[in-house]
């Protein structure tokens, strides 16, 4: 007899670490904005994998990329040269306005490369002196899960009994520029970095106030201190712009000819749709000055760059212009919020308000941050129909693919009005 979602379930939970929590939905299928279940239930998917998954589930041409080159070449290590990475470095230069970038595979090793290379030019072009180099992080921040990036997370479950933990980071309340700009007084010669989310999506959607990103930039530059933007969530059109650092520019190219809205940060971080969530890839985006300190056996892995990655990640960025992602992404997001608004206005005992830009946005339930409404209100909406996940107890991100239509746009909307109305 075929397996049933409780059999899944169950196997997961005997051998697998229980380092997750996922809502009790098996998945087996993904076209577009639609997930279906072991069952055969159709759900919209309103997480995208955490904003992997922003042209669609198992988009044509990024398959067609991913199946074509793992026919050709797979891997090769950076032992050797390749067809496939040189044409794609140029292509994401280009396409991000950066002199170079450094290949990876996951979010947190693009966090970790952009820390290293940050501190290496920090001894070898501000000449900080050995050791002594710091990084200003924000708090409520999320980078990922290693060793180094959690010892500067406010998270206590992300953080207890996995010390001792890493120097060299002060953190800073996020979203508060004279809080940034008297850390970065206090010594600055051995202030190496400031490490931001453009918006912080793990910590709930908190979306800063409009000059934030300028003046932690315009901060950094009066230190000799280099400003690095972890996009792994935001960029890559999920907030209606190609990064979020471009402000409300919905051109498909960061430029310096948007001075009004566009932030240049010294190093960029990539990940998730960077491959549209069809496989690992991950970069990390700066100028030659800045990335020249990195030299051959300083930094690597054996799967950055590799040929299979160039080519799905190539092959999904050129969906983002061709399909206009940016342009939906910034359209929908204010019909979604709008309509959310609603509902806000609508029943105030449940919910509290909705914020995000472009379709990463949240809708925070009107609870404490340890209920289980939020939970239960993806529970019931799963039931009906959307998959969405609680960041906290009270608050659900909605991050569908962006090429999802109007039309499924608003038959969502309808789906989380139902619930709202009866929960
Ligand atoms: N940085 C940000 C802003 C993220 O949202 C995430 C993942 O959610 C990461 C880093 C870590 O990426 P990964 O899970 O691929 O290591």
């Amino acid at each position: 007899t075929a397996a049933t979602a409780a059999d899944f379930i169950a196997l997961e939970d005997r051998y697998g670490a229980h380092n997750y929590h996922p809502l009790p939905v098996v998945l087996s299928e993904g076209r577009g904005c639609y997930v279906w279940d072991v069952e055969g239930k159709q759900y919209f998917d309103f997480l995208s994998a955490y904003s992997a998954v922003n042209q669609g589930h198992c988009h044509p041409r990024i398959i067609d990329a991913l199946v074509r080159q793992s026919q050709q070449l797979t891997l090769t290590s950076r032992a050797f040269y390749n067809d496939q990475l040189g044409p794609y470095e140029q292509y994401l230069c280009e396409y991000f306005g950066f002199g170079k970038v450094l290949a990876m595979n996951t979010g947190a090793e693009g966090v970790e490369t952009a820390i290293k290379l940050c501190r290496k030019w920090g001894y070898e072009k501000k000449g900080i002196p050995t050791n002594q180099a710091r990084i200003i992080v924000c708090g409520q921040n999320f980078h990922g899960r290693t060793t180094t990036i959690i010892s500067f997370s406010s998270d206590p479950g992300a953080k207890g009994n996995f010390g001792p933990y890493t120097p060299g980071f002060v953190s800073v309340p996020y979203a508060d520029l004279p809080a940034l700009q008297a850390a970065l007084a206090d010594d600055p010669a051995t202030i190496a970095g400031v490490l931001v989310e453009p918006i912080q999506g793990e910590a709930g959607v908190f979306v800063p106030a409009d000059d934030y990103l300028r003046g932690v930039a315009e901060a950094c530059r009066k230190h000799n201190v280099l400003f690095i933007a972890d996009e792994i969530q935001t960029g890559v059109a999920r907030t209606g712009a190609l990064l979020r650092v471009c402000g409300d520019c919905s051109c498909e190219k960061q430029c310096e000819r948007q001075p009004q809205t566009y932030v240049r940060p010294d190093i960029l971080i990539l990940g998730k749709a960077l491959s549209g969530g069809t496989y690992p890839v991950s970069a990390v985006l700066a100028d030659d000055h800045i990335m020249e300190v990195i030299k051959p056996g300083q930094h690597g892995s054996t799967f950055g760059g590799n040929p299979v990655a160039c080519a799905v990640a190539r092959a999904a960025l050129e969906v983002v212009k061709d399909e206009g992602l940016i342009q939906n992404a910034r359209h929908l997001g204010h019909i979604f919020r709008a309509k959310m608004q609603e509902l806000v206005d609508a029943h105030p005992q449940l919910l509290t308000l909705v914020r995000g830009k472009g379709l990463l946005n949240a809708l925070v339930i009107n609870d404490s941050p340890e209920s289980k409404t939020a939970w239960n209100f993806c529970l019931a909406l799963a039931e009906n129909g959307l998959l969405a996940k609680p960041t906290h107890g009270n608050i659900i991100r909605f991050a569908p693919p962006l090429v999802i239509t109007e039309r499924q746009l608003l038959e969502a909307c309808a789906i989380i009005a139902g619930v709202v109305e009866r929960f």
